[in-house]
């Protein structure tokens, strides 16, 4: 049995990819340890670049000042599917850094979307994102406010000619009905992908990329090898979403984007090629996606 200060360490670094990619979706401002320990750790196992995702106005400025600071960090800029609806009514039970907030209303939400369309425009951020829909944390309640929120940042990263980064959970039908409806942008990414092989299909044949975390390892995860197993080469990528979802074995422990090479091993083995093979496609496509 590890003991459990062992439990809560972080994991060990795992053997270097031949080939670099690149984590297409982590969270360093998260993470512990300075973003230069954290890049320096993920190089060293060819890890070379990392795409930076912000939640919040705050940490949407962070994601950009990174970017312009790291030749190797690329940033993204958002409120998360959770953060629309509390600037709106506010949330008590906040999860956010920022924690508890009074209710702004619209017009908050207004002014906080005009400072991310401010940072989209940056040449450093690559990508409008994390936006969607989460119906696990968000109520009924929250619903309007989290489609309006989310329909403002497909409009915004067309206008900006940026990525979409997607945030679906437990929304897979309305994710796909918005997109639909207000038109995607032509390079639209489901960040940790969470549907089956059937909804694979559907994104592959709008032309999504499919990003898959650490999730893909889990023993009860078997939809998403079937995922895995029918996206088409060119639109998978690999990220951490770190500090969240670090794989097996070391599920429960630290995430960060020095684990990537845990996770494209396990993509190899579901899709049966060879990991240098994979790595270079991994990589080709998270620089297609994010267009750097
Ligand atoms: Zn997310
Ligand atoms: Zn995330």
């Amino acid at each position: 049995m590890p003991s459990s200060s062992e439990k809560n360490a972080a994991p060990p670094l795992p053997e270097p990819l031949r080939v670099p990619v690149a984590d297409s979706h982590t969270h360093l401002d998260m993470q512990s340890g300075t973003v230069e320990e954290g890049l320096a750790k993920a190089a060293s196992v060819g890890v070379t670049t990392v795409v930076q995702v912000g939640c919040d106005v705050r940490g949407s400025q962070w994601a950009a000042e990174t970017a312009a600071a790291h030749e190797s960090v690329h940033a993204t800029v958002a409120l998360h599917p959770n953060e629309a609806p509390r600037i709106v009514h506010g949330d008590p039970d906040g999860w956010s850094r920022q924690g508890a907030r009074q209710p702004g209303g619209a017009g908050a939400l207004d002014e906080a979307l005009a400072e991310i369309d401010r940072l989209a425009a940056l040449p450093q951020v690559k990508g409008v994102g994390e936006t969607g829909l989460d119906y696990f944390r968000t109520g009924p309640e929250g619903k309007e406010a989290q489609e309006g929120s989310f329909r403002a940042h497909i409009e915004i990263a067309k206008r900006h000619g940026k990525a979409l980064v997607i945030h679906d959970r437990d929304a897979h039908a309305d994710v796909l009905r918005v997109l639909k409806e207000e038109g995607a942008p032509e390079r639209t990414v489901f960040h940790c992908y969470s549907g089956d092989a059937e909804m694979a299909e559907i994104c592959a044949r709008a032309g999504y990329f499919m990003s898959f975390a650490g999730n893909v390892t889990f023993k009860n995860a078997q939809n998403l090898r079937d995922a895995v197993a029918v996206a088409p080469l060119e639109l998978l990528l690999v990220e951490t979403d770190a500090p969240f979802l670090t794989p097996a074995p070391y599920r429960g422990r630290p995430n960060a984007p020095y684990l990537i090479p845990v996770t494209v091993r396990a993509l190899a083995a579901v899709r049966g090629i060879d990991e240098d093979a994979l790595a270079s496609a991994l990589a080709a496509n998270t620089a297609r996606a994010f267009g750097y």
